[in-house]
């Protein structure tokens, strides 16, 4: 399986004339393609492009050079293909200049010191990029591009997953506001607090409200209105990333107990129903949602396969409101599920339970029920502590790595 790893730049004039070069080459290259296509009605290959103007052009690798034309030719071709399928929303080829591009390299320009440090290659009578690399893998291709902040290293690097699982247990997991996610395994519940994401969420709801209500009183695309703009945006992607990262350490320890527990299989409910759980609010905040969730639920499939575990979603529909005793169907209020069968249990445990058993295809609990309840009683609540340290070179804790690194970083940039 292939991940991404990001690691923070900051800015540096190394980085920035680099960036520079790029976004000529690719100025030129846009330039001469549609200059060609206007005066010859003739569309140069790929290949063309590359000889003509990325060979011998200096200030970059010569695979970095070409990877630029790589890239012009992919922006080209996906505007073909939605062309060809007839969707013209927003269709534009790519004709544009630009004053930055973002640096690619590849295997041949990268080289692991043995004092680990990573150098970067950028062709004869150039500085190379040198940077400090935080594991011990040398990484096949890596390119460095601007995040709207500082520069920012995207690489993709190989992980093997494990063959087997450690056991053949099979998990149910809801899902949720309150608490992010409540496990039911066969013989054992618990549920991940979701108090510090929500936090994070109101954090990120009173900025965006603050802020927006500053930019409606200035006067559009003046310098003032800009400046608020800017700040918006630092100030949201700041949240987004401890948001991310708070979802990244909470899925590697819920998978991480999982697999010590030994389970097989895990099985998530889709997140239609989570719609009719929370209370939106407005538009954004939907999408908002919608993304965070649908985050956190792609870390647990990626994290459990890592771990050789299979994952499965079931359809969520009525999986909060069955009772896993009887079967029979209401709406739960409060925290407690309350049926007058006599079952009692957590509600999101027993979400948990059904989407499992849903999964199970025993869509009416006959016999099991009575263990079910018995397990159910007492649900052990994990509970999570936000400065956790999570090994950065652990594969699965894909960008803390960076953030660990990133105040040395900016000092050693001061
Ligand atoms: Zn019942």
């Amino acid at each position: 399986m292939y991940l991404t790893r990001k690691l923070k730049l900051g800015r540096t004039d190394q980085l920035d004339a680099l960036a520079r070069r790029a976004g000529d080459l690719w100025s030129t290259v846009a330039t001469w393609h549609w200059r060609f296509v206007r005066r010859q009605g003739y569309w140069l290959s790929k290949g063309q492009t590359q000889k003509m103007y990325c060979k011998g052009f200096n200030g970059l690798h010569s695979q970095s050079a070409q990877a630029v034309a790589d890239s012009f030719d992919d922006s080209l071709q996906s505007w073909r293909k939605k062309r060809k399928n007839g969707n013209y929303e927003g269709l534009r080829p790519p004709y544009k200049q630009k004053r930055y591009f973002k640096v690619q390299w590849k295997s041949s320009a990268i080289r692991l010191q043995d004092d680990g440090v990573l150098r970067l290659s950028n062709g004869r009578g150039n500085d190379p990029v040198l940077i400090d690399w935080p594991s011990k893998t040398e990484p096949k291709r890596i390119e460095i591009g601007w995040d709207g902040d500082q520069y920012e290293l995207r690489c993709q690097y190989k992980v093997e997953e494990d063959k087997e699982p450690n056991g053949s247990k099979i998990a149910g997991i809801d899902i949720g506001e309150i608490h992010l996610a409540a496990v039911y395994t066969e013989d054992e519940a618990w549920t991940v607090s979701g108090r510090e994401l929500r936090s994070l969420r109101r954090q990120q709801n009173r900025t965006k409200a603050r802020l927006d209500s500053k930019i409606d009183r200035k006067v559009r695309g003046s310098r003032r209105w800009k400046r608020l703009i800017h700040a918006k945006n630092r100030q949201l992607s700041k949240i987004r990333n401890q948001i991310k990262d708070l979802l990244h350490k909470q899925s590697t320890r819920l998978i991480k107990t999982l697999h010590e527990r030994r389970v097989g299989t895990v099985v998530v409910g889709d997140l239609t129903g989570i719609r009719e759980r929370i209370d939106y609010g407005s538009k954004t905040n939907q999408r908002l949602h919608q993304w965070v969730y649908g985050e956190f639920v792609r870390m647990i499939e990626y994290k459990a396969r890592l771990h050789g575990m299979t994952v499965e979603r079931v359809g969520e529909a009525y999986t909060s409101q069955t009772c896993p005793s009887c079967g029979s169907r209401h709406k739960p209020h409060g925290r407690d599920y309350i049926c007058s069968c006599g079952f009692e249990g957590h509600r999101d445990i027993v979400g948990a339970a059904n989407i499992r058993q849903k999964y199970l295809g025993q869509d009416e609990p006959t016999g099991s029920s009575l263990r079910v309840a018995g397990a159910m009683a007492s649900p052990a609540g994990v509970r999570y502590r936000p400065h956790m340290w999570c090994n950065p070179l652990s594969g699965s804790q894909t960008p803390s790595g960076a953030a660990t690194s990133k105040r040395e970083r900016a000092a050693q940039a001061a």
